[in-house]
């Protein structure tokens, strides 16, 4: 299908695309376009104006910085995320979670700028970013904003970016726990091109002694966005994890969750799902940092 728009403008520099997008409030920023261009096919192309992000270098690299922040550019890859060893070092799940999204074409064209502000509480992203307390870095012509990713999203495909801004970098803050360890859980019925019927990430910090220093459990599809499993999370810190606390984990992350049916797949099945995966991912990311149950 070919796509006839307004203007699509390809600014070389950050401050000439925030410049053009203060000019025009209603230009909309894509990135990869995997989800711009099916939106599209809902509207009428001639009112669509498009700012190109592909050329902003000020998007692109993944880093790690001395004081062990890793900053990932919004315009990177599925497929960047993938094949980065600061990626795979510092924040495994996240390669997991490249890798299960889409297929290759997908991986090969989606970036996790737009993955995050398109605002599916689907996003593979998401839980990953959600459990490593995110921080996301907006610029605007005003200037910059950093929001936690866990107060961006708005409800439904909705998120907090306010007029005019360009999500630049997302930070991720260093575990400070003894040794560390993660995982991402994408339950779908298909392994390759089909959304989240759930996703559930869990990070852990574990001392020396085998206790849980810091924990971030967080939840996909379980809610309108996607959400921190807050009660399961203070449950488990101070403590070495134990078979039978990983029950009380499943409970106490399904108590936060709000699952609804879909055509996907019904209510109970999700709340199912939801206890199940909280289990295994807090397990795998506890024996990940060398805790043994
Ligand atoms: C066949 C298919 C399969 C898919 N499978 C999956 C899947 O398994 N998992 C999954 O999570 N998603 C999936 N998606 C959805 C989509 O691929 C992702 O959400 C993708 O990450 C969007 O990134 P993009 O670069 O293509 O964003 P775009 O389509 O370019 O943009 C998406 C939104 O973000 C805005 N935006 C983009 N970049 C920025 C930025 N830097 N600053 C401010 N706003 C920005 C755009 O204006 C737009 O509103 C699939 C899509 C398709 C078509």
């Amino acid at each position: 299908m070919l796509y006839s728009v307004k203007e699509l403008y390809r600014p070389e520099t950050l401050e000439d695309a925030l410049r053009y997008l203060a000019e025009y409030p209603d230009a909309r920023p894509i990135a990869g376009g995997t989800d711009v261009l099916v939106s599209m096919r809902k509207k009428k192309p001639e009112d669509v104006r498009l700012v190109g992000l592909q050329n902003l270098q000020e998007l692109r690299g993944i880093r790690r910085r001395e004081d062990g922040v890793v900053e990932i550019g919004a315009y990177n890859t599925f497929t960047d995320l993938a094949n980065c060893p600061i990626i795979a070092e510092s924040v495994p799940m996240l390669r997991t979670a490249a890798l299960a999204m889409g297929g290759p074409q997908i991986q090969n064209a989606a970036t996790i700028g737009g993955n995050v502000c398109n605002g599916a509480t689907s996003a593979d992203s998401a839980p990953a970013l959600f459990a490593r307390d995110a921080v996301l870095v907006l610029r605007s012509a005003q200037g910059e904003r950093r929001v936690p990713i866990t107060e961006f999203y708005d409800g439904p495909g909705r998120v907090k970016r306010q007029s005019g801004e360009i999500l630049v970098t997302i930070e991720l803050p260093p575990c400070q726990a003894d040794s560390y360890g993660d995982c991402y859980i994408k339950f779908s019925t298909r392994k390759a091109m089909d959304l989240a019927l759930i996703g559930c990430a869990a990070a852990c910090g574990v001392a020396k002694d085998g206790t849980i220093a810091q924990v971030g459990i967080a939840l996909g599809v379980a809610a309108p966005t996607p959400i921190r499993a807050a009660e399961a999370e203070a449950f488990l810190k101070g403590k070495r994890l134990t078979e039978d606390m990983l029950e009380q984990v499943g409970e106490l992350a399904l108590a936060t969750a709000k699952p609804r049916d879909s055509w996907r797949a019904s209510k109970a099945y999700r709340e199912q799902i939801i206890k199940t995966l909280a289990r295994r991912a807090v397990r795998a990311a506890y024996e990940m940092a060398g805790g043994a149950l």
